[in-house]
């Protein structure tokens, strides 16, 4: 691997940055033999552990993408970023945060315990399946087809293109998780969710099972890095108070129960999901010009190699790596 700090202000083309990025994730990709895939949902074992890959595209265009760059993966915990986002979008964030809160819960992302033993009057935060299935039973729509349309516009007009539901992990998971009908029972008897339990479990399975890439990734994290902004369109497509109640919501309780390493280490709002995906936004920074991307990027990373706390392990280590090497840090 290149060692030691580079000059980077020698050069910052697109070739120069690749043959880094190229490097890293070599190195990197022998990190996932630590980890080990999520098999809790049967399908998601099938993933290849060895896979590792990075998409980061910054505000200019300029696209750096390196390792496993095509292959599909189910979006998991990233889509309750977007789910929250979208019902802000439809309910208003006032309505929102009446019914989910914005604290880290240092629990498991699947944990009931807290919810009971804290006789909380609502969920943490929506980026714990607690708080993202209430999120699922406020989304606007009598069946969870036409609550996932909803999260489908938006992914369109982030993504520039429909992605497709993986009816094969969204059954997979529709067959296996008790846990989620556990803790869905468990809102119910709270009074915490607002319609119908299997619409809401439906449609909280159905957004897990999005199919994205890391391109996808990179594009969403450019958005929120942007406060909603798609800058080559010169367009809002989420409001600037939303996006950044996204971004803190990633920075403070984004990558489980590591969230705080992660601020601390790499200092990015970011979101993982189970199958192996990372969305960072990166917002723009004005230290040292001499960085790659000092006007902000977004990143995608696929590696479905968990480590103990149920993230990519290789992919925090790159995440971790690259952020250092370019200063990515919001600190
Ligand atoms: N569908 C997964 C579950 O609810 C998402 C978990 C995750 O990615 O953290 O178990």
């Amino acid at each position: 691997m290149v060692q030691g700090t580079a000059n980077w202000n020698t050069g910052q083309t697109q070739e120069w940055l690749q043959q880094y990025v190229d490097d890293w994730v070599a190195f990197y990709r022998k990190h996932t033999d630590d980890g080990e895939v999520a098999s809790y949902i049967p399908v998601l074992a099938k993933a290849d552990p060895n896979d590792l890959g990075i998409s980061i595209i910054g505000k200019s265009g300029m696209t750096v993408r390196s390792g496993d760059t095509e292959t599909p993966f189910t979006m998991q915990s990233i889509s309750k970023v977007i789910s929250f986002i979208v019902a802000c979008m439809e309910r208003g964030v006032s309505y929102m945060l009446d019914r989910v809160d914005v604290e880290p819960s240092g629990e498991a992302f699947n944990s009931i315990m807290h919810l009971e033993m804290n006789q909380v009057q609502k969920p943490f935060n929506p980026l714990i399946n607690a708080g993202a299935i209430t999120v699922s039973s406020i989304l606007p729509g009598k069946t969870s087809d036409i609550r996932l349309e909803s999260i489908f516009r938006l992914l369109e007009q982030l993504l520039g293109y429909r992605p497709a539901l993986n009816v094969d992990v969204y059954e997979s998971e529709r067959d296996s998780s008790m846990r989620n009908r556990a803790i869905g029972y468990y809102l119910l008897e709270t009074g915490f969710l607002e319609s119908d339990l299997n619409v809401t479990l439906e449609t909280y399975f159905k957004q897990c099972s999005i199919d994205v890439t890391i391109d996808d990734l990179a594009r969403i994290g450019m958005v929120l890095a942007n406060d909603g902004m798609d800058v080559k369109k010169g367009e809002e497509i989420i409001p600037r108070q939303i996006a950044r109640i996204a971004k803190v919501l990633m920075l403070t309780c984004g990558m489980y129960d590591a969230s705080g390493k992660f601020a601390t280490y790499v200092g990015i709002p970011a979101k993982s999901g189970v199958s192996g995906g990372i969305v960072a936004a990166v917002p723009p920074r004005v230290r040292d010009e001499a960085m790659p991307f000092t006007d902000g990027c977004g990143i995608g990373v696929y590696g479905p190699a968990l480590g103990d706390k149920g993230n990519s392990i290789a992919g925090i280590r790159l995440l971790r790596h690259i952020a250092n090497q370019w200063d990515l840090s919001i600190f």
